[in-house]
């Protein structure tokens, strides 16, 4: 049994939600706990927030000690209560709490896998296909991934605020008419308020060849709180679609369910993606609940990605054999709704490439030389088999 079944098997769903709240010495309650802002507040980011409410490896408290100075450390209450405070391999901990594994650089890492800040237009406006773009609203979300492919930018501080970004931005779009589809991602646009959102969707919107807007979030998994009434009636209005990002069956709690309720009865289109995570998701019994669990939401599993290799995070990613492995015991072994396409984006800026027999142009060993939309060859290089 992999390691990510044993974990899936043995985590009951937890909910630590009276020791988190300790960790600030307040006690549980629900009405606090409900409200976003309360979540937001009362992160946990440092070493002895996270020392006081789990039993930390030695591992855990050196990437804690020294990580966060790379990468910042947060986890919003509602996603610490679902992690376990007795278990280092549990695989809500993994994806949130960092360890001396970030310290080691492995061949083929790099900074800015996705090659964004060389396609970059305009601050924060990344223009890497011919018609879609990449708007960067800001560079905060409500709790990091370790395996964050913008880890060099989210929590950095580092782009400046878009009001100061947007007329630049505005005027690109207004100008480049072959840009019919916006990505709003960051950070992550659903921390904005819905004043400010209402506003920045409703500049696009006024461009009139953009004619599909899409925003990425994770806020539904990290933060089901925040999917309030207003925030989807601002949604609605502009007639976005959403992509969500989960990466482990434990994480659909009814929380997320009501937030995901509430968006799909608003009409929203949802959508999902996830990464392919060593020791946390790489098994087809675990991706197939989570895909199972999704459908049940309405929200269809859209991508699966193979782990982008940035610095630090050999640790959390697969071989790209294994991810082939996995699609092969899914696709036609489920509803094909629940089958996501599986993707690798490009090392060096390539774009996304479906991993099949027509894109892959060839093997030697873990290294792969996949062909692109456009008919390039871009390599993605397999982590050590021990990360
Ligand atoms: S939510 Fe997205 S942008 Fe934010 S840390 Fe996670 S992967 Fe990165």
């Amino acid at each position: 049994m992999s390691r990510a079944r044993r974990s899936a098997a043995r985590t009951v769903v937890p909910d630590h939600r009276e020791r988190v709240c300790r960790v600030f010495g307040e006690s549980y309650d629900p009405e606090a706990w409900a409200d976003w802002r309360w979540q937001l507040r009362h992160r946990l980011t440092r070493l002895d927030h996270l020392e006081a409410y789990l039993d930390l490896t030695d591992a855990e408290r050196l990437g804690l000690s020294m990580g966060a100075e790379r990468f910042a450390v947060s986890v919003t209450p509602h996603f610490a209560a679902l992690m376990n405070p007795y278990d280092a391999s549990c695989p809500i901990r993994r994806q949130v709490v960092p360890t001396a594994d970030e310290f080691v650089v492995s061949t083929g890492d790099m900074e800015d896998p996705c090659g964004e800040d060389h396609a970059s237009a305009v601050e924060g406006l990344v223009h890497r296909y011919p018609d879609r773009v990449l708007l960067l609203a800001l560079d905060t979300c409500a709790a990091y991934c370790r395996y964050c492919t913008r880890s060099r930018l989210v929590s950095q501080g580092s782009l400046d605020p878009l009001p100061r970004r947007m007329d630049a931005i505005l005027d690109y779009l207004r100008t480049h008419t072959e840009v019919r589809d916006v990505l709003l991602s960051g950070g992550d646009p659903l921390l904005m308020s819905e004043d400010r959102l209402d506003a920045l969707l409703g500049s696009i919107r006024a461009i009139e060849h953009i004619e599909f807007v899409r925003i990425g979030s994770r806020v539904p998994s990290f933060l089901p709180q925040r999917i309030t009434p207003a925030l989807a009636a601002v949604l609605r209005r502009h007639r976005v679609w959403l992509s969500l990002h989960f990466s482990h069956p434990t994480e659909l709690v009814p929380e997320v369910a009501a937030a995901c309720d509430l968006l799909a009865d608003a009409g929203i289109p949802l959508g999902s993606q996830t990464v392919l995570l060593r020791g946390i998701n790489d098994d087809d019994v675990v991706l197939k609940q989570l895909f199972h669990g999704l459908l049940k939401l309405r929200v269809r599993p859209y991508y699966l990605y193979q782990a982008d290799p940035v610095v630090g995070t050999a640790h959390l990613r697969t071989s790209i054999a294994k991810g082939i492995e996995i699609m092969g015991k899914l696709r036609g072994h489920t509803s094909g709704y629940a089958v996501p396409t599986y993707v690798v984006d490009a090392p060096g800026g390539g774009g996304k490439i479906p991993v099949q027999p027509e894109t892959i142009v060839d093997r030697d060993g873990g290294t792969w030389q996949l062909k692109n939309w456009a008919g390039e060859v871009y390599s993605y290089i397999d982590p050590p088999e021990k990360g």
